[in-house]
């Protein structure tokens, strides 16, 4: 039985480790949490995942929460007039639900469910020099530790970085309280609101402890008035003061928010990171290497919440490669080959996020306009969230979005 260790136990990480042990490998997860401090801690994302990330999980029956957790069946988007009133305002549909289970729940649950299943689990921080001896015990090693220190283990590619600071300030809060939204009151839509040159809201149906919630969540431009939680102060404060910018920049959004309340005393997060994609292979003292998966390796700005769904296609592309590579060795071309079977999805997310960064450019306004009369317009934009490869083809360049507009007017 092939020996295998996973760094970090997130969406990836335990992923990969749940759907190995159904194929029997031997697999040990090293996490720097217990389940308890996981269910005990701060939320750590908004996590929203389209169809295909959550096929990846049904596929090893790790959809655990389908059944309670709320059906995202469309993505809106409003743009903010000079007047704070909304200039665009349109909802399309998504051809199958998207859903966000937060990841307090799922992780501790699924480092629960891999002891169940066989797989080992020792709860210790790694240190590079940790792993640098962990090597020789295993046939392979990979490190899903996200944005953590281990990342120093794998160089910047700068080629593939275009960004060399973080380009949003992040706050969120996991809410109760809110009545259904009067836009369409039966549907489940993520919410995507703009207030041109001071940054984004978006609001994500989501499920956590004590059930369906909603998570708003401000991306701010840095330095402009949505950048405003750096001290991190605590839940009831931060929820307080993001009702207030909300009131201010988002009025439309303050009214549906005003009486909700944090779920939890952790329910908040704030912070920030600069967008990268890194080299595959970290090289050790010793000569060994690892493989770098998810955020550790392509970590992009949540501005269009792929991360998560990237991390689950990540853990599905790498044990396809494990499998396959059968009793051969796990050497450092078949790494380089393993991530660049990845990155040929990963790569369209990121050139895709990373344009949505900058101020939309004129043929994107051009279409969400037209969007808002428009529904196939509408349907293709919102499920590009699904599979972002198809943005290249009528949405980023220029010409081919103007083509595009004039086959659909
Ligand atoms: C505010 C915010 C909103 C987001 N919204 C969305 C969204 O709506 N949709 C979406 O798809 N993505 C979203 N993302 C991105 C998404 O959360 C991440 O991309 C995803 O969680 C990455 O998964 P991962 O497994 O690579 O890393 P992580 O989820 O970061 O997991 C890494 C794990 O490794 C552990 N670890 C770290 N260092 C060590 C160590 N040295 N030793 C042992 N363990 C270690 C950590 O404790 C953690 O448990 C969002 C991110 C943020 C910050």
């Amino acid at each position: 039985m092939r020996k295998v260790l996973i760094v970090g136990a997130g969406q990836a990480g335990l992923q990969l480790a749940l759907t190995l042990r159904e194929h029997s490998y031997d697999v040990t997860v090293m996490s720097a949490r217990t389940p308890e401090e996981i269910r005990n801690g701060r939320v750590t994302s908004t996590q929203c995942m389209f169809h295909t990330a959550l096929q990846y999980e049904r596929d090893y029956g790790l959809n655990l929460w389908e059944a309670e957790t709320p059906k995202v069946e469309g993505l809106g988007l409003s743009i903010a007039a000079p007047d704070n009133s909304r200039a665009l305002d349109w909802m399309g549909p998504l051809d199958r639900y998207a859903q966000s289970v937060d990841q307090r729940v799922k992780m501790a649950a699924w480092l629960e469910l891999l002891e169940d299943k066989g797989g080992k689990v020792i709860y210790h921080g790694v240190t590079t020099s940790d792993v640098d001896s962990l090597t020789k015990h295993y046939d392979l090693v990979l490190i899903a530790a996200g944005k953590g220190e281990l990342v120093q283990l794998f160089d910047r590619d700068p080629e593939r970085s275009p960004y060399t600071s973080k380009q949003r300030a992040l706050a969120v809060s996991y809410v109760h309280g809110a009545p259904r939204r009067p836009e369409h009151p039966d549907t489940y839509a993520v919410r995507f609101n703009v207030q041109p040159g001071v940054g984004e809201l978006f609001v994500i149906p989501g499920y956590t402890f004590s059930g369906p919630c909603e998570i708003p969540f401000f991306e701010a431009i840095p330095g402009g008035p949505l950048d405003a939680f750096s001290d991190q102060p605590p839940a009831a404060e931060h929820w307080s003061r993001m009702l207030g910018l909300m009131r201010e920049h988002f009025p439309w959004e303050y009214e549906r928010f005003q009486h909700a309340e944090v779920t939890d005393g952790q329910a908040t997060l704030a912070g920030g990171y600069t967008p990268v994609v890194r080299q595959p292979v970290g090289n050790l003292p010793s000569g060994g290497a690892v493989l770098g998966m998810a955020d550790v390796v392509v970590a992009n700005d949540p501005i269009t919440g792929q991360g998560s769904n990237n991390a689950s296609k990540c853990a599905a592309f790498y044990a396809q490669s494990i499998r396959e590579r059968g009793d051969r060795p796990f050497d450092r071309e078949w790494m380089r080959e393993t991530f660049e079977r990845y990155w040929e999805d990963a790569r369209h997310v990121t050139d895709w996020t990373n344009a949505m960064l900058q101020p939309p450019p004129e043929h994107v306004m051009n279409l969400f306009g037209a969007a808002q009369t428009n529904e196939t317009i509408r349907r293709r934009f919102v499920n590009g969230f699904d599979d972002p490869s198809d943005f290249k083809k009528w949405f980023l360049p220029p010409d081919l979005a103007e083509e595009y507009l004039a086959s659909v007017s």
